[in-house]
C-alpha cells in the first residue's frame, strides 16, 4: 500500500502533528495528485476538535485541495500528468440516485463520500483522509480542472468556500435588481460578497467586526451593516430578497428573517456545533418567507464556478501559512481574525 505524509489530529484534544497515511494505488479511473496548496475551512476545525457528531479519529482535515496530476489510471480521459487539478468536499457518491443524476452529488441519497471522515469505499474499514497531505487519489469524476494562473494558492479556497456560496447564490438567483445580504466576513462570507457583486446583485455585508467594513467594500459590498447595532438592523426590515448566513456560531435568526421581503429566503450555510435559538413562526407566515440550508455544491456547478472565476479573475484573499502554523490559524479563526482564508503551502509539510 502506498503511503504519504500528512498532518493528523489523533483525538479531539490533541494538536495536529505530522504522520503517515495510506493512499490507494490509482485504479483505472483514478487521478493521483501531488498537493501544492490546501485551504483551511472552519469545518476542518469543527472536525479536528470533535465538535460535530460522528467524527472518527484519527482525522486528516482539508477539502480545498489544489495540485498537479502525478499519475492517472488507464481509463482516465480528462487528465494528464503535469496538469493542474483540484478536489473539493466530495470524493465519491452512488452516481445513480436522482441527486447524483442531477449533478448534485453532495446530496446523494446513499450519502456522499466526503473528502475526510467518511468510510473509504476503496480501503475497507478506513476513513477518508483530506488534503493536509502530500498526495491524494480520487476518481476522475470528482476531480476539477483549474486553468494555469499566477496565484494558485488563492484558487484553493474556491473548492469549498467558493462553491458553498456560489451554489445558493445561483440557486436563489442573485442577479441585477435583487438585494442580497451575506452574514459574516470569513472564508465563506468573503467569497459570497465577491460572487453576489459579480452576479450583479446589490450586496450588503452583515458583520460583527467594525474593522472589516473597508475590506468588505473593496471585496464588492455596496453596504456594510454592523449586526450588533440593533437600530441599524431594524432599519433593514422588508428589504432583502435573499440572505446567506455563514456564521460558525449559534445566533438569533429573527433579525435576518425580519429583513426579508415577501417570499424572501434566509439560507443557512454556517454549521455551528450547537443549534440556533428557534426563530419566531410569525416571521415566516406573515410574509411567506423561507428558511433554507445549502451544502457545498455538485461537481458540475463547481466546474462552472471555477471557469467563471478564471474568466473574471476572481480568487480568494489568502494568507499562506506553513503546515506547522495550523493550530495558530485555528485560534485566529475562532477570533474571527482571518483575512480571509488561510491556505497551507504543502511544500512545508
Ligand atoms: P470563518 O472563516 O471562521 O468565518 C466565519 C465568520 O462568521 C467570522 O469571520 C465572523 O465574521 C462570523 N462570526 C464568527 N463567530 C461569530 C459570532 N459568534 N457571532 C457572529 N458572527 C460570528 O469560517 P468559514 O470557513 O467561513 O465557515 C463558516 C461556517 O460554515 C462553519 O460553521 C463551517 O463549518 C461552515 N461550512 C459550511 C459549508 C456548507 O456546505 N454549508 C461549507 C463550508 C463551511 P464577522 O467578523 O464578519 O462577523
Ligand atoms: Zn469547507
Ligand atoms: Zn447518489
Amino acid at each position: 500500500m502506498p503511503t504519504t505524509r500528512a498532518f493528523v489530529a489523533q483525538s479531539a484534544t490533541s494538536p495536529l502533528s505530522a504522520g503517515i497515511i495510506d493512499r490507494r494505488e490509482p485504479g483505472p479511473h483514478d487521478v493521483e495528485i501531488d498537493i501544492l496548496y490546501c485551504g483551511v475551512c472552519h469545518s476542518d476545525l469543527h472536525t479536528a476538535r470533535g465538535e460535530w457528531p460522528g467524527i472518527v479519529f484519527p482525522v486528516v482535515p482539508g477539502h480545498e485541495i489544489l495540485g498537479r496530476v502525478s499519475r492517472v489510471g488507464r481509463e482516465v480521459k480528462g487528465f494528464k500528468p503535469g496538469e493542474l487539478a483540484a478536489v473539493g468536499c466530495v470524493v465519491d457518491s452512488c452516481r445513480s440516485c436522482r441527486n447524483c443524476r442531477d449533478d448534485l452529488e453532495q446530496y446523494c441519497d446513499a450519502g456522499p463520500t466526503w473528502t475526510y471522515n467518511s468510510l473509504d469505499k476503496h480501503l475497507p474499514g478506513k476513513m477518508t483522509y483530506g488534503g493536509y497531505s502530500k498526495k491524494v487519489v480520487v476518481d476522475e469524476h470528482f476531480v476539477l480542472h483549474v486553468r494555469e494562473q499566477a496565484n494558485l494558492a488563492a484558487v484553493a479556497p474556491l473548492l469549498c468556500a467558493g462553491i458553498t456560496l456560489w451554489s445558493p447564490l445561483r440557486h436563489w438567483n442573485a442577479s441585477p435588481g435583487k438585494r442580497v445580504g451575506i452574514v459574516g466576513l470569513g472564508g465563506l462570507g468573503h467569497m459570497g460578497v465577491k460572487f453576489s457583486h459579480a452576479l450583479g446583485a446589490r450586496t450588503a455585508l452583515f458583520t460583527t467586526s467594525p474593522g472589516k467594513a473597508q475590506d468588505a467594500r473593496r471585496l464588492g459590498a455596496d453596504e456594510v451593516i454592523l449586526s450588533r447595532d440593533e437600530a441599524a438592523m431594524a432599519k433593514q426590515a422588508l428589504s432583502f430578497d435573499l440572505i446567506v448566513d455563514t456564521v460558525a456560531a449559534p445566533h438569533n435568526l429573527d433579525p435576518y428573517l425580519n429583513m426579508l421581503k415577501r417570499d424572501g429566503t434566509l439560507v443557512l450555510v454556517g454549521a455551528p456545533s450547537e443549534p440556533h435559538p428557534s426563530p419566531m413562526v410569525w416571521n415566516f407566515l406573515l410574509k411567506r418567507r423561507s428558511l433554507a440550508g445549502s451544502g457545498v455544491g455538485g461537481i458540475r456547478e463547481t466546474q462552472e464556478m471555477l471557469d467563471f472565476c478564471a474568466d473574471r479573475g476572481i480568487v480568494s484573499d489568502v494568507e499562506v501559512i506553513p503546515m506547522n502554523a495550523i493550530e495558530k490559524a485555528y485560534e485566529r479563526m475562532l477570533k474571527s481574525d482571518v483575512k480571509y482564508r488561510f491556505v497551507i503551502d504543502m511544500a512545508t509539510l
